[in-house]
Formats: structure tokens, sequence, C-alpha cells
């Protein structure tokens, strides 16, 4: 071995020796369960909140009330009339109606709003009184001004043409806000609603929890900060912005201090910055395998009592590490956004809210059915991304499917699912239940499961447009085709050829299903402006050209994509290299082409002009509808089936390059 070593090139050693640290993932020491890891973490925290600080009213919106509100002051702030009118002795109008009026002697005062009364209501008299008016010493009842009539002759006097009970149309004193009452509780997050109930009792400055300062740091050499050119391999930094945002929420304050480079040495600086001057530091990245654990290792120079987790039995989330320094909570997330985001959640979210002085955040649950069988890890709990849909009989909770490193999924989820760490699946039709995420709205109008095409988004525009929501869900063909059958969604977009026939999508309709015509997209071969085995040429000579060329590198798609089998009819039983590489989508193709990692393949033409790529056609792809007979008479399927044929949307679908079916 140390023979093999020595007789290395000084180059190649150095090569070995940098794999070995990209790999190196210093063991985790001790995976613990989720609730052991959250024991620790609060066991070295003061979990009570901040001090109070005051603010002006103006800038109390969202911040925590320190301590309760007692009122000062009752509102209304005396009895009040709530028309316009006279006020009077509800005795004086007894029997009176339109046949048979009631008159009295107009008081010589009219009392407008911010006027304090002087003259008495004797028996026999009233006084004109405005909406917000002072109700006058002697009066009980308020009679509106559409309920009398002035006396034309004779002293001042009014005729009332109907009787007033006792308290009529007034509001007494402290009605609203008694004083001496406990009007807003401590803890509770002030909105436009507690600053007007404040304002009311006339409160200008307010007591608040002061918010825990929350630094927020990234790290990885290939994160780019938002608004600037993305370099090659190089990935936009959305944690920083999504745990700041979350801070936020949770009643902290965040600092976002950016990212930074994995150098331990500049990371440790900056960690160290952030802890003098903050409550606490969450870190996301460079926390898994092959960043070498840097994180970790700049969080175990700081101080004590240091590290307490480090590794928990959760997915997404392993990686998690939590420590305290001195009494300063710090967590390194994991990068992955989805991964980063739930740990966020789990772990920092209730320590801020706690500082903050808010109450943990009450759980909102709801059940529903899981229509598939979900695989899971035995042996740690795992947390499933779904989306809400009303089926015929139940809820159904539809798992996201995207992965931890996706930024979407948790944005786009309802909810989640907690699978058991002893469990090693979940089976279709499971019941379970669903933990809501955020402010869940209401189920859409319009359910859309299966292939996604831009000129959907069209369709879906204008369907908003007319009030209707629809939710889409990119399953794939063969996706929504299983979920259209199921009766989970009302529309299935499906773009599937049959080898047998060489026909699209009629092979797809079972029974309860209809077809309904989309549009064509134009199928063809990708690749790079200039290249002289593509350019100028048809698809056929390109294609005749490449299968000669051992160099030529394809990227393919995967089994079950229509694109597949178009792939596999061209190349007639060929594999030219590259076969191998099975992404699922045609902007991955496209991506692979631009970026060189291959020099063609098959996709729709929008996609080619989108990569800035050349475009050989080769034959129209059949992008249409399966709608679930028993829905079609809904309204949002029946709108979406009128846009479909509308002049404005097939322009605008033809805008795209794709174009729509039929006449
Ligand atoms: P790491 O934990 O550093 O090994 O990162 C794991 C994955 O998460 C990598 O694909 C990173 O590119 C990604 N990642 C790390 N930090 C961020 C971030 N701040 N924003 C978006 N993605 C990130
Ligand atoms: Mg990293």
């Amino acid at each position: 071995m140390s023979e093999s070593q020595k007789a290395r090139p000084s180059g190649d050693a150095n090569l070995i020796a940098r794999v070995r640290a990209a790999a190196r993932q210093e063991q985790f020491l001790e995976v613990v369960s989720h609730e052991e890891a959250r024991a620790r973490f609060e066991k070295h925290l003061d979990l009570m909140p901040l001090p109070a600080e005051t603010v002006a009213l103006a800038e109390a919106r969202m911040r925590v009330l320190a301590h309760d509100i007692v009122a000062a002051v009752d509102a209304p702030p005396f009895d009040r009339s709530n028309v316009d009118g006279f006020a009077v002795r509800a005795a004086d109008t007894v029997g009176a109606s339109d046949g048979n009026p009631k008159v009295l002697t107009l008081n010589t005062e009219v009392i407008a709003c911010g006027y304090s009364p002087a003259a008495v209501v004797v028996p026999g008299t009233c006084t004109a009184i405005a909406t917000g008016g002072v109700i006058p010493r002697g009066a009980d009842a308020v009679v509106m001004i559409e309920h009398t009539e002035l006396v034309d002759s004779g002293p001042p006097a009014v005729e009332l043409r109907r009787t007033a009970a006792p308290g009529q149309f007034v509001s007494y004193a402290g009605s609203d806000i008694a004083r001496g009452e406990t009007l807003l509780r401590r803890g509770t997050r002030i909105g436009a609603r507690e600053i007007g109930m404040l304002a009311a009792c006339g409160l200008d400055r307010i007591e608040v929890v002061r918010r825990p300062k929350v630094a927020v740091l990234s790290t990885g050499d290939e994160l780019v900060e938002p608004g600037r050119p993305l370099k090659p391999a190089g990935v936009y930094d959305s944690n920083g912005a999504i745990i700041a945002a979350a801070v936020a929420e949770a009643g902290g304050e965040p600092f976002i201090f950016g990212a930074y480079p994995d150098d331990a040495a500049v990371l440790e600086k900056a960690v160290r910055e952030a802890l003098a001057t903050n409550d606490m530091v969450v870190l996301s990245g460079g926390t898994s395998k092959g960043a070498g654990d840097l994180s970790h290792r700049v969080v175990s120079r700081l101080g004590k009592p240091g590290i307490l987790v480090h590794g928990v039995a959760l997915k997404p989330g392993k990686p998690l590490c939590l420590g305290v320094i001195g009494d300063k909570p710090i967590a390194v997330l994991p990068g992955f956004p989805t991964s980063a985001i739930f740990t966020f959640h789990a772990f920092v979210a209730p320590v801020i809210r706690a500082r903050a002085g808010l109450p943990p955040e009450a759980a909102k649950t709801t059940s529903a059915l899981v229509p598939i069988r979900v695989a899971s890890e035995l042996g740690r709990k795992e947390f499933l991304l779904v989306s809400l849909i009303e089926g015929e009989q139940a809820t159904i909770a539809f798992p996201t499917g995207k992965g931890s490193g996706a930024v979407t999924s948790f944005s786009q989820a309802d909810g989640f699912i907690e699978i058991d760490a002893l469990a090693s699946a979940l089976d279709a039709g499971s019941d379970v239940q669903v933990t809501l995420i955020g402010s869940t709205a209401d189920a859409p109008d319009l359910v859309i499961m299966g292939s996604h095409d831009v000129a959907l988004d069209v369709v879906v525009g204008a369907l908003a447009d007319r009030g209707f929501s629809a939710r889409t869900l990119a399953v794939g063909s063969l996706g929504g085709v299983a979920a259209a059958n199921r009766g989970e969604c009302d529309i299935a977009p499906v773009h599937l050829i049959d080898p047998a026939s060489g026909n699209y999508n009629k092979h797809l309709v079972g029974p309860g299903l209809i077809l309904v015509p989309g549009w064509r997209r134009m199928q063809g071969i990708l690749f790079r402006p200039g290249d002289p085995r593509f350019e100028g040429r048809s698809a056929q000579e390109a294609l005749k050209i490449i299968l000669a060329d051992a160099a030529a590198l394809m990227v393919n798609r995967n089994a079950g994509a229509g694109t597949r089998v178009l792939i596999d009819k061209l190349l007639g039983g060929a594999r030219p290299p590259g076969y191998a590489n099975q992404p699922k989508s045609h902007n991955a193709v496209a991506a692979a082409i631009a970026q060189n990692r291959a020099d063609w393949g098959l996709a729709i033409e929008p996609v080619a002009k989108l990569y800035g790529l050349g475009f050989l056609p080769v034959s129209p792809e059949h992008y249409d509808f399966l709608v679930v007979e028993s829905r079609r008479a809904r309204p949002a399927v029946q709108a979406f089936l009128t846009i479909l044929r509308e002049e404005t949307t097939r322009e605008r679908i033809r805008a795209l390059g794709m174009e729509p079916a039929g006449g």
C-alpha cells in the first residue's frame, strides 16, 4: 500500500488527499431521537421571555405584549347616541305611531359630536342629537330622525311617530371597553385589531418583549447571493432568506450575515462576531457528508458547554447539530433547503418563540388518507410533506415527494405526516394525521395532476382571472393517469404514446374518464448552436452522423416518459453513449446540453428556445387532458374546458410555441 503511494506522482497524491478530505465525514458520535435532542438542547437554555422594552404604538405591530393591558378608560367614555335623531325620555314616547304622533318641545341646543350638553331633557321635551353625541341628562333613549317630523308652526317642536324603548339607540359608557377590564393578555402578538384597541384606550406607547436577535449565516463555496448572476456550478443562497423570514415569523429579529465559503477560519471569525452581537446563531450547510463537517468543527471551538447534539434520527435532518455557547444557542442546520427549514421549525423556532414571549405554536392537524404506499427508512422518524386534496370520500394526503434538496417542497406543501422510526413503510390507504403548515387556504376549486407544461399555466391563469383556484401537482403522465383513475383529481394532463399504434393518449382512457384534446408540442433534437453535426441539417441526417460518432454524448429520458418512447423509436435499438443518463424533464435535458454535460437529446421546442439551444424538429407530441367524468359538471372543470377552446387562450398557447388541437 505504502509502496504504491510512493510510486504515485505528486499531483495524483494531492488529488487523492483532496478526495479523502471531501469525502470525510466525522462520524456522528451519537445519533439521538428527536425528543432527546430537544431535551438536551433546552436543558441548557433560558426559555423565559426577554425583558420588556417600550415602543411607540405605530411600531408595535407584530410585537408581543410584555404585560397584560388593563383598560384605564371606558369606551365609549360616555353614553352615546348611535343614530341621528332626538334624545328623549322613553316614557314620553309611549303610544306614538304614524297615526297617533306625540309632540315634544324642542330644547334649544343641538348635540353634535364633541359637544357637552348643558340642557336637561325634562318631561315633554327632547334635544336634537347627532350620531356619536353625548346623551344629555334626563334622556334615556333616542328616536331616529326618519321617525319624526318637525312641527311647522308655533314654538319649536317635534312629532314622534314611534315608541322608543329605554336604551334604544344608546351605547352605554364602558359597553365596549370597561375601565379596569383586562383588554389584552401578555404574549399576544399585536396586529391591526390590537393596535385599534390600544389606541381606543389612549395608549401611545406599549411595553413589548424585546425580540431575540438571531444571526443567520449560510456556508458553501457554491452559494450565490440572490440578485447576482449565477456562476457555473453555483446555487442561490435560499436558506439564508427563508430562515431569516422564519425567524421573524417566530418573533425574532433576524440579522442576515450572508453566505460564507467553506473556509474554517473565515467562518469561525464570522460566527464569533455573530455570537457577540446576537442572542442566537443559526447556520446552514457544511454539516452533511462530503463537506468535511466544517460548521461542526467551527462550533466545537467556540466555548462551553459547546455541542450538545450532533446527529438526530430524523428524515429529513439527520446531520443537525445543536449547541450552546455560554448562554447562547447555536444551531447548524443541514444545507438541503427542506431539511434546513424542517429542523428550524422543529428545534429552533420553539426557542425563538419562547424568548420572544410567544406561547408554543399549537399544531393544527387534520386527518387524511394516504393513497399510495410510501417506503420509509427504519430507525429514523420520517416527516413526509403532503398536499391535501378533497377526494370523493375523504381528504387525501398526497406526498409531494421532491426530496429534501428541493426548495419548493416545503412552500408548496399543505402539511406533513410523521412516519414512526420503527415503520418500514406506510401502506396505501393508511389513515394519517396531517400537521398543517402555515395558513392552509381553502380547498382549490380544481385539482390538476399529471404532466406539467408551460402552456398549462396560461389556462390556469385564465381560470384564476375568473375566480377559480387551481392546484397543479406535477406527478408525470403516468402519475396523472393513476390519480385520475382513483378519482383524486379533476383533470390529468398526459402525453404518452402507445408504442403499438403510435397514437397518443387514446390508450389511457378507461371507464369514467374522457379525453379532451389539448395542444401539440413539437419534439426534436436539441444541440448547442454552431455544432456542425447538427447545424443546418435535418434530424434524420444529424442522427446518422451522431450514431457514427463515438464522441457524441446523448442525454436520454426516463422510462415511462412519452419522449422516451420517441427516442427509442428513433434509435431503432442503438445505444449511443449517454443512453444511461435518464433525467425526468425536458428542462433537465436542455440544461445538460447547455452546460456541455451532453451534446444532444430530445425535448420540446419551447424548452430549446428557453435555453438558447438549436432545434431539429422530429414529430409533434400530443398533450391532452383526461377528465374525470364524475367531476365534469363542476363549475371549475366547465370553466377549464371553456377556456381551453377560447381563441384568446389558443393565441397565447401558440405564442409559447405549441399548436392548439382541433378547430
Ligand atoms: P451541505 O450541508 O453544505 O453539505 O449542503 C447540502 C446541500 O444543500 C448542497 O446541495 C448545497 O448546495 C445545499 N445548500 C447548502 N446551503 C444552502 C443554502 N444556503 N441555500 C440553498 N442550498 C444550500
Ligand atoms: Mg456545503
